[in-house]
């Protein structure tokens, strides 16, 4: 039983207890090219998390893992069997519920781990800091954390060399074998400003992408899963006990 996994623990453990910083991880159920499995960005969420708060929790830091929400927006994937999406405004309806609970117990630090590109919370922290003036929300977006492309060679953002490399080292059982990858190639917009990255549209995912992934995965192996891992959590576990210590009300230089 790890003490800083809520769904591990218990009210034995937890009756006298007192974090200072909850972190809920949120991903998505979708396809992921033809190989990886629809659970991807869950399983990368609950296993990125669970030890970058290990990492965490043995400096000190009082943080407690909320269970990972397992659906995401996938409105543009309207089409594409089994996706499961959860509107934005349903998004806001569960936030809410949740920064209430805490709100009330006095937990007053949430980070919310995004694991899945089409979930945009920013609109919704925006709107629960209003509502909610004594807590401190925060966001992180993983693949921004570190260099993804001194990692990874393929460009790309879903189901690819990086997504792949980490379900190789993460989860090779769910992984299909190579001969089943397929090669994650998308369409640009005819529309050149769409790749300039100051217009966007949501992308019909079945129309930009035969296999649902994007990026090349070919070239993944579990040793580069590894070592983005290794890294990654050894500076996410350094900013939860960095944000547990934080004092919210003196944030600036
Ligand atoms: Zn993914």
């Amino acid at each position: 039983m790890r003490p800083y996994i809520l769904a591990e623990t218990n009210w034995e453990t937890l009756k006298d207890a007192k974090f200072d910083l909850a972190i809920l991880p949120w991903g998505a159920t979708e396809a992921h090219n033809y190989h990886l499995p629809y659970a991807t960005d869950n399983i990368q969420a609950d296993h990125m998390v669970a030890e970058s708060a290990k990492v965490a929790w043995e400096k000190g830091g009082k943080v407690i893992v909320l269970p990972t929400i397992p659906f995401g927006v996938n409105t543009g994937q309207s089409d594409i069997y089994l996706d499961i999406n959860l509107n934005p405004s349903t998004q806001l309806a569960m936030l809410t519920d949740i920064v209430e609970v805490l709100n009330r117990q006095g937990i007053y630090k949430l980070l919310i781990h995004n694991g899945h590109g089409g979930n945009n919370f920013k609109p919704l922290i925006r709107e629960l800091g209003l509502k909610f003036p004594k807590m401190f929300i925060s966001l992180s977006f993983f693949p921004g954390a570190l260099d993804k492309y001194s990692y990874f060679e393929e460009k790309g953002d879903h189901a690819d060399e990086m997504e792949t490399s980490l379900m190789l080292y993460l989860r090779p059982d769910l992984v299909l074998p190579k001969d089943k990858w397929g090669d994650g190639k998308d369409k640009k917009y005819k529309i050149k400003a769409f790749s300039e990255g100051w217009m966007w549209a949501e992308r019909k995912w079945s129309e930009i992408s035969k296999d649902t992934g994007v990026g090349n995965p070919h070239k993944s192996t579990a040793e580069k899963g590894e070592h983005f891992f290794r890294d990654l959590t050894q500076k996410m576990g350094g900013l939860f006990y960095e944000i547990c210590n934080a004092d919210v009300d003196d944030l600036y230089e």
